[in-house]
């Protein structure tokens, strides 16, 4: 069956000041698909993903979500929209323990998690609840940032580096997470650099270099583009 990508990025260009970092970026991504953003460190892959939430200062081409273009849009309208970004740095505040953390970011839109869906897919932050942010171990502050994203009703999630510096049973408890949410038809977009961790979940690829999206492939294909990735990632 052929649909309209729930996301469409046409010639994205993206600034940080005078520092010209995305140099026309296009991909596409299909309602209830895991995409992932491949490429090595300070390829623009978590500016991509600021450049669809809205939080970078300067930023050009097209941006269609659902059929609309929010290029312009302010970050606020973007999470209203449906989009929920999840950064690499988390964003756990310390000093709020779990429940605090869960209850902060404001419902954008009907259908999010309840807490008690949340605790279903991560039983460790029930535990955890009266704990502070500081007292949670990576893999539960990483839980923690995924089930809070969840809260707000959005179906399109984008998550950077959600694995990045965690012990291998937890980022096998992230992926099935992901898989779970992808039957729940969540849509994902993923940044990672733990190729391995991407192969268990995506249903594609792009990968990205300075600044460009320089190839893209089906899992399917990735036998086929083996050679290439090891050429791309210097893996
Ligand atoms: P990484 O895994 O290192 O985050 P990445 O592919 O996500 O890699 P980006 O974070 O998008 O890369 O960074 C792309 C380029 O933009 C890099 O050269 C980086 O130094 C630069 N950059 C990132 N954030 C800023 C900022 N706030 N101000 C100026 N330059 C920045």
């Amino acid at each position: 069956a052929s649909h309209a990508p729930i996301l469409a990025v046409r010639n994205l260009e993206a600034w940080y000041g005078e520092s010209h970092i995305l140099h026309g970026i296009n991909f596409d991504v299909n309602p209830g698909e895991v995409v992932t953003l491949l490429g090595r460190n300070g390829a623009g892959k978590t500016t991509t993903l600021k450049s669809v939430m809205g939080i970078i200062g300067k930023r050009t081409g097209s941006i269609r979500f659902d059929g609309k273009e929010i290029i312009r849009a302010s970050s606020d309208r973007i999470a209203r929209s449906g989009i929920a970004f999840c950064p690499e740095e988390r964003g756990i505040f310390a000093s709020l323990d779990v429940r605090e953390n869960l209850l902060l970011p404001p419902t954008v839109r009907s259908g999010g998690l309840t807490m008690d869906q949340i605790f279903e897919l991560f039983p460790n932050l029930k535990e955890r609840l009266g704990s502070q942010g500081t007292k949670l171990s990576g893999g539960e502050q990483q839980m923690l940032a995924i089930g809070r994203i969840l809260r707000t009703g959005a179906r399109f999630l984008m998550l950077d580096e959600p694995t990045e510096g965690l012990a291998p049973v937890i980022i096998q408890q992230i992926g099935q997470t992901i898989k779970r949410l992808k039957s729940e038809g969540f849509t994902i977009l993923l940044v990672e650099q733990n190729f391995r961790f991407a192969a268990t979940v995506a249903d594609r690829y792009y990968i990205v270099e300075h600044g460009k999206i320089i190839d893209g492939f089906a899992n399917a294909e990735l036998q086929a583009n083996m050679d290439k990735l090891h050429t791309y990632l210097g893996v």
